[in-house]
């Protein structure tokens, strides 16, 4: 048996950016003896690099705002998929979480008058994003972290221990969540640093992981994206929801290679830059879809005008929302008409004097100046598209942020689902955070408190389990070399895992990216089966203490799980929606709205109990789960549910005419 460090907490939240703080700090409120997990240092999670702002309809910059308009253009941006009960909390409670941060600290800028000031973003009818600068998520993780620090100072005045109700696991990663039967019971991990194990058990825990974006070769996101929360949640037994939706973002910076998929913020569009390709032509008025041709000006005059006056104008066809700026650059560039290093021009320069760039866009100018040598004030930026978020994930309670099936698992932020339906709008993520990790921490706390006197138990053949799976790397190639001698001659060496990891992102880039074919993810799909196979053999050297290299190999698996959930069901939606573009079926069916498609495991048990404490990754299991005759079928199950129907009182917000375009016949009928 291994020797384990086990500590008894309330509430465990795995994630310490904006939803898993907002959710670690109401279960500490609501009495909770909380411990917050994380991978990087506290206060480095990926919310910090958020920029453009929190949406939130608090009607500062244009009196007409209002919840149900903010709902509005929330489905909208989702194309209808959203779990409508989420976007509706969600509109009528950011203002609050907005507020509500502005009392513990954060500082955003004002307006003349003095109130938070709000911007402009793709698919908000009204500037509606409360900012600083543009590091508004750095800020606000500022704000989080002072308050977690507040809370703990409480505490050490009334129990004399800092860590007594509300303790940070900092630079830890969680490997598996534990279970009592159906129940949650607690984690599983080990300390980057030393690479010793611990496990801390209690009866709710909060995945508040965030996203998945380094399964992708070009991407915004930071090393943390591995689809961690992604793949504990499926391999505890929580279903995922409508995994095929990836955000790409429009704007990554394309030059020098090295910085390829570095985000450009938003608001450089929201403030007024444009978008043109090589032959100086202002494209995004050739590509408004039908949907939204009532809502987008037709000529750059009118587009111009907007920006002074936007109650009497339509706004500029830059401002649509992500998907359909990112598919028009990709068709430009298809076209021939992109720029040098492949993307198109964005451009400030001509728009707003130098000052007033540098003031607006700080970060952008830091970024292009010292990363590209590009001065913004001066010239246009090269952007084309960059994997950003993720909209699939865990599929969860609207109310409750309750992951279904499994008693105990609750998630918020990035990594669940529902929220943003098919595409998120700008600005609607930090919101999200906010909204559903204080939801989160709520639920999960009367969770524990309700479970006070029989707390569920992690047994020690499931910690063996978990131990061993995380060992196995050290291993792997004792393991090849034994195969080498059942095998004879041509037994296979341990693999590297980054190599690994650098051909599924290839493999994701190409055959499952922004612009989807059937047979190029059939094709992704045998190479992911082929990737799995080999990733049981990723090896690596040295120890337990700071080893990247076995980190990696342990995210492989979460990253190989995430794909093919995302590859399955890119596959099996036949038509075009948000985040999801198939050349083949290249138009929104209204017949697909009614339908979300859940990803589970073949193996319900996740594979920790089925092979008697291997962790489900044995030798004994000679094709690692790959069905050599069906590696489309692979270890994740697809099936198909019915969407819940939008509440009367909501689809009476919209016009008649509009609902026609989203909805299902026999929904218009109902
Ligand atoms: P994160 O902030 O990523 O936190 C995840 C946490 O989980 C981290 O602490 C990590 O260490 C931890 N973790 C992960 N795996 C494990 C594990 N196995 N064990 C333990 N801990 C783990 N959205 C907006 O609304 N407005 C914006 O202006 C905006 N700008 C953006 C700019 C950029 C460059 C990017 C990339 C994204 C932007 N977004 C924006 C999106 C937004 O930042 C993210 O969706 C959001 O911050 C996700 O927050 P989260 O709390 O879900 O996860």
């Amino acid at each position: 048996m291994s020797v384990v460090d086990r500590q008894e907490w309330d509430v465990v939240v795995v994630g310490a950016g904006g939803a898993g703080l907002r959710a670690a700090i109401e279960a500490r409120e609501r009495g909770c003896r909380t411990a917050v997990v994380c991978k990087s240092l506290f206060g480095k999670a990926h919310t910090v690099m958020a920029e453009g702002g929190i949406a939130a309809a608090m009607a500062n910059a244009n009196e007409h705002d209002s919840w149900q308009v903010h709902f509005r253009d929330t489905l909208r941006g989702g194309k209808f998929l959203n779990q409508w009960r989420m976007a509706e909390l969600h509109a009528q409670e950011a203002p609050d979480r907005v507020w509500e941060l502005e009392t513990w600290g954060a500082l955003f800028d004002r307006t003349k008058d003095g109130r938070i000031s709000q911007r402009n973003f793709g698919g908000h009818e009204y500037p509606r994003l409360a900012h600083v600068g543009d590091r508004t998520g750095l800020e606000l993780i500022r704000t989080l972290q002072q308050k977690v620090v507040a809370l703990q100072q409480e505490d050490f005045r009334e129990t004399g221990d800092h860590e007594a109700r509300l303790k940070v696991f900092q630079e830890c990663t969680v490997t598996r969540v534990l279970k009592d039967g159906d129940r949650v019971s607690g984690v599983f991990g080990y300390e980057r640093e030393s690479g010793r194990f611990f496990v801390l058990e209690a009866p709710a825990v909060v995945i508040a992981t965030g996203g998945i974006g380094k399964s992708f070769k070009v991407t915004s996101n930071s090393w943390e994206y591995t689809g961690d929360g992604h793949a504990l949640a499926l391999l505890a037994g929580a279903p995922l929801l409508n995994m095929e939706f990836v955000q790409f973002h429009p704007t990554g910076m394309v030059w020098p290679p090295s910085v390829k998929g570095i985000l450009v913020t938003e608001s450089v569009r929201g403030d007024g830059g444009v978008l043109r390709n090589s032959e100086g032509d202002r494209f995004m008025f050739r590509y408004v879809p039908d949907v939204f041709k009532e809502k987008y000006a037709e000529t750059e005059e009118e587009a111009d005008r907007w920006y002074d006056d936007p109650d009497h104008h339509r706004r500029p066809p830059e401002l649509l929302p992500r998907d359909e700026v990112a598919r028009a650059i990709n068709a430009e560039v298809k076209a021939g008409r992109g720029s040098p290093h492949g993307g198109v021009f964005l451009d400030v320069s001509t728009r707003m004097p130098a000052e007033v760039i540098r003031r607006r866009l700080p970060s952008m100018y830091h970024q292009f100046k010292e990363l590209a040598d590009v001065d913004i004030t001066a010239e246009a930026m090269e952007v084309g598209p960059t994997c950003h978020y993720v909209m699939g994930g865990i599929a969860v309670d609207s109310d409750s942020a309750a992951a279904r099936g499994v008693p105990g698992l609750y998630a918020a932020g990035e990594v669940a689902g529902g929220m943003h339906g098919s595409n998120r709008l700008g600005g609607n993520s930090l919101s999200d955070l906010l909204v559903f990790g204080r939801r989160a921490g709520r639920h999960a706390a009367e969770y524990a408190a309700a479970l006070a006197g029989a707390r569920p138990r992690a047994d020690d053949a499931q910690v063996d389990a978990a131990a061993a799976e995380a060992l196995r790397p050290f291993s792997a190639e004792a393991e090849a070399d034994a195969a080498h001698e059942d095998a004879g001659a041509g037994g296979r060496p341990p693999e590297n895992p980054y190599t690994l990891h650098q051909e599924l992102q290839q493999t994701m880039n190409d055959l499952v990216g922004i612009i989807r074919r059937e047979g190029e993810m059939r094709q992704a799909l045998v190479k992911l089966a082929e990737l799995r196979v080999r990733a049981r053999r990723a090896g690596v050297e040295g120890h337990r203490q700071f080893n990247p290299g076995w980190h990696l190999a342990l995210d492989l698996r979460n990253m190989l799980l995430v794909s093919e959930c995302v590859a399955r069901a890119a596959l099996e939606r036949t038509e075009s929606r948000g985040g999801h573009t198939r050349e083949d079926h290249p138009a929104m069916d209204r017949a697909w709205r009614r339908i979300n498609l859940l990803c589970t495991l073949t193996d319900p048990t996740g594979g920790l109990a089925a092979t008697g404490g291997t962790g489900g990754l044995a030798a004994t299991d000679p094709t690692g789960g790959l069905t050599a005759a069906d590696p489309v079928s692979g270890r994740i199950r697809l099936t198909r549910e019915t969407t819940e129907p939008v509440r009367p009182d909501l689809l009476a917000l919209f016009d008649k005419e509009e609902l026609v375009k989203y909805l299902a016949e026999e929904e218009l009928y109902e």
